[in-house]
């Protein structure tokens, strides 16, 4: 390596470690019902862990193969991801839905086919960094209106003179877990002849009647023209897909490049979605049972005054401000063998680093008070600690 680009790098690591930002990954043991306490990822419904969703995938892998072999336009749509593109699609009341290999390339490839430069793309500050990357690489002018904010999102399409304009939301909000104003985003979008893209990644399989998220039976595709959801987490597999009406869905297939020029996803992969897919229609008890945990974990925590957000979804964000901090909080829960996510900038605004606790249908009332009693002695510490300081 030359030496400026030695330096480069070893600058970039040691401005990152001096924040108190720096990421490490932990290596996690092959049996994952194992002995850590993971309360950092987002198999909200467990499904995950189901045998008959990974019986289905290995199923599937005996069927189809290991992988798709080809992109979706060449040889490598098979019947399964027809299939599930299909049920996916009746399950959020659209007329037809596409997948994509993930969220990230979904929101890439969207933002790309939809948006030029003569477009105008509003977004809510706080929305997935895939949906500001993938803004980026659209062309268009990018304008980000303040959280939740719907007269900051209105007097900018007020002023805005671009003949395409594009909303774009997270559904629920992946760092704070509240949920857009889907009512009053689709009220403004109208009145601007906007459309309105939702990505409702941590909200399918969780939120609606029927668990097809914030958007899903409540909204049509003629108010959310755009639905974009995720298969990674609630729907415990890998990979996304975008539903709504035809001419949109043949217009990605046409133009969106990262659909178009990536290998489809492995086909076992769409097998197991189906099989869970199936399971979030027809068992809602583990909706009720993710919401009976929230529920008690959130009255605990108000009792021992843990510093909750409002949020009345999985992800439960306890706010504590330093960098220094919530990774002080976040080594102390692990220790203990508890995972959750120390959340720093870049990933939310400076100050408001975060430990970022999400909720699953598979905990059990001993999980969570092993946690709870774990955060009530990082508070006690700190009591301690303070007068010292
Ligand atoms: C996780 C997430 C994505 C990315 O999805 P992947 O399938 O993990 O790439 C996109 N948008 C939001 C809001 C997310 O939380």
């Amino acid at each position: 390596m030359s030496e400026a680009w030695r330096e480069r790098l070893a600058d970039a690591c040691a401005d990152r470690q001096q924040a108190q930002r720096w990421r490490t990954r932990q290596v996690v043991a092959s049996d994952a019902s194992g002995s850590s306490l993971d309360f950092a990822g987002n198999d909200y419904l467990g499904l995950a862990q189901d045998p008959r969703v990974f019986e289905a995938q290995a199923e599937g892998a005996r069927r189809y193969g290991a992988g798709a072999g080809a992109s979706h336009l060449v040889s490598g749509h098979l019947e399964v991801h027809d299939a599930l593109e299909e049920a996916l699609a009746r399950w959020t009341g659209r007329e037809r839905a596409l997948l994509f290999s993930t969220g990230y390339m979904a929101n890439l490839g969207v933002l790309q086919a939809l948006a030029d430069r003569h477009t105008a793309i509003f977004q809510d500050r706080l929305n997935h960094a895939s949906l500001i990357d993938g803004a980026a690489l659209s062309g268009a002018r990018s304008r980000r209106f303040h959280h939740h904010d719907a007269i900051d999102l209105e007097s900018l399409l007020a002023r805005s003179e671009s003949p395409h304009k594009l909303v774009v939301s997270d559904g629920v909000f992946s760092m704070d877990g509240d949920i857009a104003d889907i009512a009053t985003l689709v009220e403004v979008s109208q009145q601007h002849s906007a459309w309105l893209m939702i990505d409702d990644a941590h909200g399918v399989g969780v939120l609606g009647d029927n668990g097809s998220g914030c958007v899903g039976s409540t909204w049509s595709s003629a108010d959310v023209p755009v639905l974009v959801g995720t298969l990674g987490k609630a729907l415990g597999t890998a990979g996304a897909f975008v539903a709504g009406d035809s001419a949109l869905i043949e217009h990605l297939i046409q133009f969106s490049r990262s659909y178009v020029y990536t290998t489809a996803q492995p086909p076992a992969i769409a097998a197991a979605t189906l099989k869970s897919l199936s399971i979030v229609q027809e068992e809602p008890e583990h909706r009720a049972q993710l919401n009976a945990n929230i529920a008690y974990f959130r009255r605990e925590a108000l009792h021992l005054e843990l510093p909750l957000s409002d949020s009345a979804t999985p992800i439960q964000p306890l706010i504590l401000g330093e960098e220094a901090r919530t990774l002080s909080w976040a080594l102390q829960l692990q220790h203990k063998g508890i995972q959750a996510g120390a959340i720093r900038p870049p990933t939310v605004p400076k100050g408001e680093s975060r430990l970022r606790v999400t909720l699953s249908a598979r905990h059990q009332h001993d999980d969570i008070d092993q946690l709870l009693t774990a955060l009530h002695h990082c508070q006690h510490q700190e009591a301690l600690c303070s007068p010292c300081t």
